[in-house]
């Protein structure tokens, strides 16, 4: 098309980028609207205990059903939604609809990934407090995942807003560890719980060439440095096997369970306490 308009490849990059910029503009207005009419739901995937194969805790998970384009990843609005600042408003119904929900799950905890937009432009230590005030859930019993994006931009007041939120009795994970560039200074010196291993590094444990021996070497630092550790990813019972010959106690993933509704989470916890009362676990 180009071509025949005779104005080169000066026009036809700049209707890509336009086209781009219009799509672009689609989403985020799409966007707007959904959070206005509901379109957006959370699913929760359970975090188990390697031991007793218990649930410990469940993640939020954001979800969109767009009206004519069907079920659309985070992975492909998230960004969108952190351009935009779109990630404010979204990131607090996040929080505050994890928070809700799992207010009627007791024992369990929730974690909730906060964007390092949302960290860096508004008061999330503010938030946070209010979305605990209104809900009235156990702070400790909430989590928040970070990657380490949110350490790069101005490491000054990350540090500060992880001390507030840890003054307020919320555990701090570190998402996706070893994808980012900071990683190990990091968790030393920011006031982390948790550490998530990034699910690369699970799904590479099978392999001959050391894979396993990396994964070995991030439980033993989260061990040093007295931090839980959690793998994410688990999609074979050969790396469940492995990971609890390694001691790690806390594993996420597919084999265990995919991201589900609410309702199904509070099915599974009544199907778990009942086996405990009648002991008879250990079947599966
Ligand atoms: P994440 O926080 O690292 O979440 C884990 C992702 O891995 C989820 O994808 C989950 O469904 C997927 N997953 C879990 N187990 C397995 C497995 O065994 N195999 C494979 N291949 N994948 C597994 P999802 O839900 O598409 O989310 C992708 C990312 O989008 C998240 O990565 C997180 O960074 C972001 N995200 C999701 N929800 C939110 C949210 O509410 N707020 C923010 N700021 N980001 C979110
Ligand atoms: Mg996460
Ligand atoms: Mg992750
Ligand atoms: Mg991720």
């Amino acid at each position: 098309r180009s071509k025949q308009n005779g104005r080169g490849t000066f026009s036809f990059y700049a209707s890509t980028l336009n086209d781009k910029l219009l799509a672009y503009r689609g989403l985020v207005e799409d966007m707007r609207r959904g959070l206005a009419t509901g379109e957006f739901y959370l699913e929760y995937q359970p975090r188990f205990d390697t031991r007793g194969r218990s649930i410990r805790s469940v993640e939020a998970l954001v979800r969109w059903r767009h009206p004519e384009r069907g079920r659309i990843s985070p992975a492909d609005f998230i960004p969108a939604a952190e351009r935009s600042g779109l990630i404010m408003p979204l990131g607090e119904w996040v929080l505050r609809t994890a928070c809700r929900s799992a207010a009627g799950w007791q024992d369990i905890g929730v974690s909730v990934n906060v964007s390092p937009v949302q960290f860096h432009n508004s008061d999330v230590v503010e938030l946070v407090k209010r979305v605990i005030a209104d809900t009235g859930f156990d702070a400790r019993k909430l989590e928040l995942e970070v990657t380490e994006g949110v350490l790069l931009e101005d490491a000054e007041k990350a540090r500060n807003a992880l001390r507030g939120l840890k003054a307020l009795g919320v555990k701090l994970a570190m998402d996706d560890f070893g994808t980012g560039y900071s990683s190990l200074s990091s968790l030393r010196t920011f006031p982390f719980d948790v550490i998530k291993i990034d699910r690369q590094f699970i799904n590479d444990m099978e392999d001959r060439d050391g894979g396993r021996e990396v994964v070995q070497a991030i439980l033993g630092l989260g061990k040093a440095l007295g931090l839980s550790v959690t793998a994410e990813g688990v999609e074979t019972v050969r790396q469940l096997t492995m990971l609890t010959a390694d001691n790690c106690v806390e594993v996420q993933g597919y084999l265990l369970a995919h991201p589900m509704p609410a309702e199904r989470i509070s099915g599974l916890l009544r199907r778990d306490a009942a086996v405990e009362e009648f002991g008879i676990a250990a079947e599966d």
